[in-house]
């Protein structure tokens, strides 16, 4: 990069942030850029295994003390935190924007689930309180959640600021010290979220970022004082990180990546039907592992699909959502749409060519519908992440949910009826963790909890609300017997 072109980067280079300081980044630097003006606003260093060992270092010297802190004094750093958060929204939202591309109410909403993903770890000293029982006379056994040690977590590029939240609270709560290793896309929501931790009082090294891409993986995955590894992102990396860390004997929960589908049946409601489907098409520029790809549409849907091209049409890009995030990923998805045209699809609305008076060079695609996809159709099968909904005709609901069944991922699937006898039938069949009925984008909300099935989800648990608690800690059971009187038995 030029001195000039340099000089006009909005931001210095990205640093790490270990043992609660901010140091260079390492390694070459990657640019990072603004989607909507697709030009360069910073440039982030690809750290490796010597930065990997340094935030491991500085995560364990914190370990002693953090640890052992109680519970409701590690919740008062995360009350500040939340309260942080709240009061830094607009700020926190502008950087999502920034570095992400999403339009700044979807970009605010992220913020605001990261808030109410603090305020479920905020209350883990209620829910995780232990047991103890006398289980013979005079002996008592307790049950109590210890934390596993020095933690990671890798994150995609879609949300900057809510999928590292998906973890960080929870795991710092239940007593570990994290290193998160964000995406190199979008590497300015993670060192902020590293300063308001420092603001809420957390203590130097109990959260450590280090930049980086597949050698800093792979260094995580690698490093032996490293106990649980957390992943979120695409089917390959997540089998790669699954592999990688599990043959190492760590504990891994790995997400990937998505193909959801809604099926509609006749009599759903045209209007909310075609809302939905719109919204959750196109919704962070197609860009959630929730978001709807496929609809099935089951018998007759004449009625809903011009609506749902209506409902897509009045989607603008720039006002109402943003580019995706790469022009690689806008050319990835363009090819989608061209081989399914050429396989013989219809392609209803367009997306493809899409521009933005003022941000020309942003990475933009539109809202697109394509009739007539069939099964085996790569466009069916695999995972577009972007604005596009292909449309599958189904005879009946059984041939709904053998298509949805056919998927290797799990994520998310939804029904649209008004029958509920209709709604429980497929809610049972389809294979997928997140289901919903007459809902678009079926995300549980605390305490409930995130993840899918099949090839969307390696390892056991969730990642957020209760579910991450498997991750996060193990159980240490005491048993205990204070009167010497009791007689010898067979557990004495
Ligand atoms: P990605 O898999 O390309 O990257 C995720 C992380 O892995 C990043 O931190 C990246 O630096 C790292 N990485 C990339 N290639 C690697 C390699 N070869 N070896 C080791 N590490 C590597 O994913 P992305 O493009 O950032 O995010 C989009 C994907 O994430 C989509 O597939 C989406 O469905 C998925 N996603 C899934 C969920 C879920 O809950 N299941 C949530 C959000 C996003």
């Amino acid at each position: 990069m030029s001195t000039a072109a340099l000089e006009s980067l909005k931001y210095a280079d990205v640093p790490n942030y270990i043992g609660g300081a901010f140091a260079g980044g390492a390694g070459d630097l990657l640019d990072v850029h603004d989607p909507r003006a697709g030009t360069a606003i910073a440039r982030v260093g690809m750290g490796g295994a010597d930065e990997i060992d340094a935030a491991v270092r500085a995560a364990r010297a914190a370990f002693a003390g953090w640890s052992v802190t109680p519970i409701k004094e590690r919740a008062q750093v995360f009350y500040r935190y939340r309260t942080l958060l709240e009061e830094n929204l607009e700020e926190l939202s502008a950087l999502v924007t920034e570095e992400n591309g999403k339009v700044p109410s979807e970009a605010a909403a992220e913020v605001l689930k990261s808030i109410e993903l603090t305020e479920f770890a905020c209350s883990l000293p209620q829910i995780v309180a232990g047991e103890v029982m006398e289980v013979s006379r005079g002996v008592e056994c307790r049950t109590e959640r210890r934390p596993v040690g020095v933690v990671a977590s890798i994150t995609p590029f879609n949300f900057p600021n809510m999928v590292p939240n998906w973890t960080v609270p929870n795991a710092l709560m239940l007593g570990n010290c994290m290193i998160l290793k964000p995406s190199e896309l979008v590497p300015l929501s993670a060192n902020r979220i590293a300063e308001l931790l420092a603001e809420a009082g957390l203590p130097a090294g109990v959260f450590n970022v280090v930049h980086g891409g597949v050698a800093a993986v792979e260094a995580i995955c690698d490093h032996p004082d490293i106990a649980a590894v957390s992943f979120v992102g695409s089917t390959r990396v997540a089998k790669i990180v699954y592999r990688r860390a599990s043959s190492n004997l760590k504990r891994v929960l790995a997400l990937g990546g998505a193909k959801n589908h809604l099926i509609v049946l006749p009599d759903a409601d045209p209007a909310m039907t075609s809302d939905n489907v719109a919204a959750s098409m196109s919704g962070c520029a197609g860009q959630r592992c929730m978001a709807a790809s496929v609809m099935v549409a089951v018998a007759d849907a004449d009625s809903v699909i011009p609506r749902v091209v209506e409902a897509a049409r009045a989607i603008v890009p720039g006002r109402d959502v943003g580019p995706v995030v790469s022009a690689a990923a806008r050319d990835r998805i363009v090819a989608y749409i061209d081989e399914a045209e050429a396989a013989g699809a219809e392609v209803l609305l367009d997306g493809r060519g899409a521009s933005v008076p003022g941000h020309e060079r942003g990475y933009w695609v539109g809202p697109t519908v394509i009739d007539r996809v069939t099964p085996a159709m790569r466009i069916a099968r695999e995972e577009v992440f972007g604005p596009v909904l292909s449309i599958i005709r189904a005879s009946d609901a059984d041939d709904a949910i053998r298509i949805e069944n056919a998927s290797p991922y799990g994520n998310a699937s939804s029904v649209y009826t008004e029958n509920g006898g209709m709604a429980r039938y497929v809610t049972e069949r389809v294979s997928a963790g997140m289901v919903g009925v007459n809902v678009g984008v079926p995300v549980p909300r605390e305490p409930f909890s995130f993840g899918g099935w099949n090839e969307s989800r390696f390892g056991v648990g969730d990642i957020t609300g209760r579910g991450s608690f498997e991750l996060w800690t193990q159980s240490k059971k005491t048993t205990t017997k204070w009167n010497r009187e009791a007689g010898v038995n067979w557990m004495s």
